[in-house]
């Protein structure tokens, strides 16, 4: 790491005290609370504006609004609040970072170059393909990763949901809004979907619950979805459902192009950061479901953007106190395992 003090080599552009990387919850959050320290924070949205709560059609457990209200409305909440303290925010998409200089680098699709003090990441994840023959050849036509957007294509017709957790619940009961009929196809005999989404399932007439049950090819004919080809996973046996669309929501995948070689990810692909939502590399943080495989809820990620940029503007009172920086260490503590932790 070199520290170019604000001056770097070849870019002219003005030093940003933070960029964030991305406008779903996390990412809003973290400009509302940089913003409000006085920082004018750039938020950089990524194509997906406003993340995966963008495309959820009503939001029941995000505290503050008993009555719920729509994805694309809370995001428009976020933005308005963010930007009325001094966000910054571009419609663009960050296809570079460089990290191992001072100020970073973070380049854009559209060709600006900004060079700034930190980084708040909060890339988010998107949906995880179920990879069968077929699935690409019919997606947006039968094949579905959003019901919120193309439930309504589906008026009166026969729809299949894939998997089993909050995200195939959820999409299942709001596909009964248009569908006649919605089949979930399990591949174990239990869902993982939490309490509430399970009893509103079963209790719905229009949904019946195939259990044991993975789609191996989708088929079609002229270029629409005609059904899935099944196996049952636990006698192997195969078998045919007729269908008009397939809704695949088997889990998610984070958004970590930008990071290989540059920053520290798990096995499973997510930003490991410590309790500051520090990354491995000093000035750079971290929200959201880039790095949190385990709660993945709206209200968690605020509170994550929240606190990446708390960190941010601590580490930025740091600098600005003349405070070195160890730019060659790894920033992150990790708690100590309790005593007795390790029985
Ligand atoms: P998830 O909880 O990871 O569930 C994925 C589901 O897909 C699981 O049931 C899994 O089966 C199944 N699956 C995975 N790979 C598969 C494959 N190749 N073939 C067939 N099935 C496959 O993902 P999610 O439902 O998208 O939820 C993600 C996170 O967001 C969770 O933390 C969830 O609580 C949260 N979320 C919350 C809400 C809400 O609070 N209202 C709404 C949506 C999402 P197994 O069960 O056998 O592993």
């Amino acid at each position: 790491m070199t520290s170019t003090n604000g001056h770097n080599a070849g870019s002219q552009a003005p030093v940003e005290n933070v960029i964030i990387i991305g406008s779903g919850p996390a990412g809003f959050t973290a400009g509302l609370y940089a913003a409000r320290a006085n920082l004018s924070p750039l938020l950089i949205t990524g194509n997906d504006y406003g993340g995966q709560v963008s495309i959820t059609y009503d939001i029941e457990n995000y505290p503050g609004f008993p009555e719920s209200l729509s994805g694309p409305e809370l995001v428009e909440k976020f933005k308005a609040q963010a930007e009325k303290f001094g966000t910054r925010v571009e419609f663009d998409y960050v296809k570079e970072i460089v990290v191992d200089q001072h100020p970073f680098l973070v380049r854009t699709e559209s060709g600006a170059e900004y060079r700034t003090r930190t980084i708040i990441v909060s890339t988010g994840a998107r949906p995880r393909y179920l990879e069968v023959p077929g699935e690409k050849e019919f997606t947006g036509k039968g094949v579905s990763y959003c019901a919120t957007c193309d439930g309504f294509f589906f008026r009166g017709k026969d729809v299949l949901v894939v998997g089993g957790g909050d995200s195939a619940a959820e999409e299942a009961l709001f596909l009964t809004r248009y569908a006649s009929r919605v089949r979930i196809l399990h591949r174990r005999d239990k869902l993982r979907a939490s309490k509430i989404l399970q009893d509103r399932v079963f209790t719905n007439e229009k949904i019946e619950v195939l259990w044991n049950t993975v789609v191996t090819e989708i088929v079609g004919k002229n270029g629409a979805v005609t059904g899935v080809k099944t196996q049952d996973t636990v006698t192997g046996e195969e078998g045919f459902l007729t269908t008009d669309g397939v809704f695949i929501f088997v889990g998610h995948l984070p958004n970590n192009e930008l990071f290989p070689g540059k920053l520290e990810l798990d096995e499973d692909g997510h930003l490991i950061t410590d309790r500051k939502y520090r990354t491995n590399v000093p000035g750079i943080f971290a929200a959201g479901e880039i790095q949190d495989k385990v709660f993945k809820q709206v209200a968690t990620s605020v509170g994550q953007g929240c606190g990446a940029a708390m960190s941010a503007t601590r580490f930025l009172e740091e600098l600005e106190a003349g405070h070195a920086i160890d730019w060659s260490a790894d920033p992150r503590e990790f708690a100590l395992p309790r005593v007795g932790a390790l029985a």
